[in-house]
């Protein structure tokens, strides 16, 4: 009762919330309570009335079938039963519209209560409504039958009320199907919508990568089961706290915690886009290493809805790189020693005169092979001193120095390839660096120009200055790099296709190391290359700014 009360006084309770009884109910109300109206006018006008026992039979039936929809259990009867009540509610109607014809006349309108209860139902509405139409012609034929007025005069002049109900059924009819099928299509696209929300819920908890989502204002407004953990392993002490600022997250290898103006999570709001960025969550047994990434993401009308994180558990992968350095590091300390007593004993034979030519010669292979892998126990030397350990000194330098250094240095193998090695190298370009780091690269991009060229071209150095860079280019005209090699151009032991048929002898570390190095110097290294025709490796370092070379010089 209180719930039907609530739906008539507009409030929370919607009518579609109520149990089937209070259905019934609140849809018989209108006609009893406009029947009580006309209880109230009859009184005021026509007290006479309530003597005519058509009046008294009409409000009593109409009482009754209020009585009936109330005390009936519709839930447990068959749907569709209830629609009795307001195929019922004709006769109350009809008899009430004849017994006071000469006082109220026009009551055969109260006809729309149940017509539209009829229509309003959505309950076979095509053959609910014309029975409707059917009981309002009853409604005011029966009356003319039984006091036999029925001439066809009188029973066509009737016909328009029982019409008028029949069109107002069809029309709230249509309008209450059309409103139904929006109403099972919206219910179908909640449906759908909740099954693919389970379905990424389920998905989100599977994978085994952390998803968190911040709303526009920056609160957490998803979280998988994965970025708990991760959440968890980055609290101080275990203590939950919601602000970044307080979560223990190291660079990879560092003791000192990030500072919050470089935390990921405030440079994703802020705006940036992060890809990748490794980071350290706790310590001790228990701190995981990950590679975050986070961006943006804009709402339907293009503003900023909120940002989204996913951060890979990479501890495990980093564990086995840092393994994979310490062994090749630890291996070729041990090829290093024996190496150095075959090239210096190797030297010693080389001035002994009783040797003849032809072991002279062998001596010679034997010494270039010697010298060969011990390059190549540099190069693998070099790629397990990973961390910013190779450039943390930095002294100034000169890089058009260091490129004619290297040119000098690489002159007489260019003469024995048969390759011209240009040098276009002016202006002093003034940089911070690491010596034997950038030695490193450049060495590496000339014997590479060399190597990979045939007799009879030519290799370019150039070193300038752009803007804020000081930029050093090896230029060749050599087998070039194939498209798909160049994405892991700078990987490690990443060796193209034709390098590897071509014979040609290399670890695939050498670029891989000067990219690091140059990178370590917040510089960059690029390459440029075409099958056939060469390559182009530019090497960008920044130039030391005027307040460097005051504090340095
Ligand atoms: P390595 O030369 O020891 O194999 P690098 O890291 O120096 O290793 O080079 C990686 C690969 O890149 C080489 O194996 C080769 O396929 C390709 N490469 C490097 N420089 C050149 C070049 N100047 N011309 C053609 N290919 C090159």
């Amino acid at each position: 009762m209180e719930k039907i009360l609530d739906v008539l006084a507009l409030g929370r309770v919607r009518f579609h919330e109520l149990s089937m009884r209070g259905r019934v109910v609140l849809s018989q109300l209108p006609l009893n309570v406009t029947m009580l109206f006309i209880c109230l006018l009859v009184a005021l006008t026509d007290a006479r009335e309530f003597d005519d026992p058509g009046f008294v039979t009409a409000q009593a039936c109409a009482l009754a079938l209020l009585a009936i929809a109330a005390a009936l259990p519709w839930d447990r009867i068959p749907y569709g039963w209830f629609l009795a009540v307001p195929i019922l509610d004709f006769v109350p109607i009809g008899i009430l519209r004849y017994s006071t014809e000469s006082t109220l006349s026009g009551l055969g309108i109260l006809g729309v209560f149940p017509i539209m209860w009829l229509a309003g139902s959505g309950y076979r509405p095509r053959i609910m409504v014309p029975i409707g139409g059917v009981a309002a012609l009853f409604m005011v034929w029966v009356p003319q039958f039984l006091t036999g007025r029925a001439t066809p005069h009188a029973l066509a002049s009737d016909l328009l009320v029982p019409f008028m109900l029949l069109a107002i059924g069809l029309g709230s009819s249509v309008m209450t199907l059309s409103a139904m099928a929006q109403q099972a299509r919206v219910e179908e696209l909640l449906e759908r919508t909740e099954n693919r929300e389970r379905l990424l819920n389920t998905v989100l908890d599977t994978v085994d990568v952390g998803v968190l989502v911040l709303d526009d204002d920056g609160k957490s407004a998803y979280m998988n089961a994965k970025q708990r953990q991760l959440y968890v392993a980055s609290l101080p002490n275990g203590v939950p706290t919601t602000r970044e600022s307080e979560l223990l997250i190291y660079r990879d290898g560092s003791d000192q915690p990030v500072p919050p103006e470089q935390r990921p999570l405030g440079r994703v709001i802020a705006g940036e886009t992060i890809e990748h960025e490794v980071y350290q969550l706790g310590h001790g047994p228990d701190a995981r290493t990950v590679s975050i990434s986070g961006r943006q993401f804009s709402g339907a009308s293009g503003n900023n809805a909120g940002t989204v994180f996913a951060s890979t558990d990479v501890t495990e992968v980093v564990a086995a790189v840092h393994a994979r350095d310490k062994f090749l590091g630890a291996m070729s300390h041990e090829f290093r020693t024996p190496l150095t007593n075959i090239l210096g004993y190797a030297e010693l034979l080389q001035d002994d005169t009783s040797l003849s030519p032809a072991a002279k010669s062998d001596l010679q292979i034997m010494m270039r092979n010697a010298r060969h892998l011990n390059h190549m126990v540099d190069d693998i030397l070099a790629a397990s001193l990973t961390g910013d350990d190779a450039a943390s000194i930095r002294l100034p330098l000169d890089l058009t120095e260091l490129v004619r250094q290297t040119s000098d240095s690489f002159g007489p193998e260019a003469t024995n390839r048969d390759i011209t090695l240009d040098l276009a190298a002016d202006t002093a370009l003034p940089i911070l660096g690491d010596r034997t780091g950038l030695v490193r690269i450049l060495n590496n991009l000339v014997s590479n120009a060399l190597k990979y060229s045939p007799a009879g071209t030519t290799v370019t150095l150039t070193a300038r200055e752009e803007g804020e860079w000081a930029v050093c280019e090896v230029t060749d005209e050599g087998l070039g790099i194939a498209h798909e090699d160049m994405g892991r151009l700078f990987t490690r032991f990443q060796r193209s296709d034709a390098a590897l048929r071509s014979g040609i002898p290399g670890t695939g570390l050498g670029l891989a190391l000067a990219k690091e190095v140059a990178e370590q110097h917040g510089g960059e290294l690029e390459c440029t290359s075409e099958v056939g025709v060469g390559s182009v490796f530019t090497l960008r370092l920044p130039l030391r700014t005027a307040k460097q070379r005051m504090t340095l010089s």
